[in-house]
């Protein structure tokens, strides 16, 4: 809401990542009800991101958990962003999917999630301190292990990268036809990419899009979305 109306909105710093990072323009993909039919829409785009949110996946759609009191909930972005992902994959529509659309990603292709990764045994807790300021809490917070010959080991040059954390959320089941690209020390996934050559879909847990500009990781990360981008445009039509 913004005053007494409905708003759509996109944080500031995605919008900058894709500019400044990828060099691409970023267009807003409405998120109402019904979910819009965007199978003409998508055929004219390049990519695909999807940001991250403070709200999380209604658990019935992947188990039959009920939700904990005062989890934030956003159905019509569920109906939009679950739909929107294989209809992506059908299209050959590079995908950066990030905190959130991780998720999304990941429960959109049959996958579950932890509702509460700290609470649940083996896991260390991810979520940032929502006191301090934010470029703390977006600071390094945790190493991640690449795959080896992995996309993100290629990105990163090296196997080992150090990423931000500020999920409360993560994979639990992957989803099939997905791969690991990242692990957590204690064994979480931070990120995945579509097992297939194309198209590019790549997600991941932490927020690359933070100060894209001062953290070669994180750049290389929408460059690479960016050159798939790129790619799809020089044959879409
Ligand atoms: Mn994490």
């Amino acid at each position: 809401m913004l005053g007494l109306h409905p708003t759509q909105t996109v944080g500031e710093k995605y919008v900058r990542a894709v500019l400044d990072g990828a060099g691409c323009l970023p267009l807003l993909i409405p998120s109402l009800e019904p979910a819009t039919d965007l199978r003409a829409t998508l055929a004219e785009l390049d990519g695909l991101l999807l940001t991250g949110a403070y709200s999380n996946i209604e658990p019935h759609r992947y188990s039959e958990e009920p939700s904990w009191e005062g989890n934030l909930h956003d159905p019509v972005r569920d109906a939009n962003t679950l739909s929107i992902v294989p209809l992506a994959i059908e299209l050959k529509i590079p995908v950066l999917a990030v905190c959130r659309g991780l998720q999304e990603v990941n429960v959109a292709l049959g996958g579950t999630l932890h509702q509460k990764v700290h609470e649940t045994p083996g896991f260390h807790d991810h979520r940032e301190d929502k006191d301090a300021p934010l470029d703390v809490q977006y600071g390094p917070a945790h190493p991640i292990d690449l795959a080896p010959g992995g996309l993100l080991a290629r990105i990163a040059g090296g196997e080992v990268a150090t990423v931000n954390s500020l999920h409360g959320q993560g994979i639990n089941k992957l989803a099939p036809g997905c791969v690991v690209e990242a692990r957590a020390r204690d064994g979480l996934i931070e990120a995945i990419r579509l097992d297939a050559p194309e198209p590019f879909l790549l997600a991941v847990q932490w927020h690359p899009e933070w100060k894209v500009r001062e953290n070669p990781f994180y750049l290389g990360i929408f460059q690479a979305f960016a050159a798939a981008c790129r790619e799809r445009a020089a044959t879409r039509n």
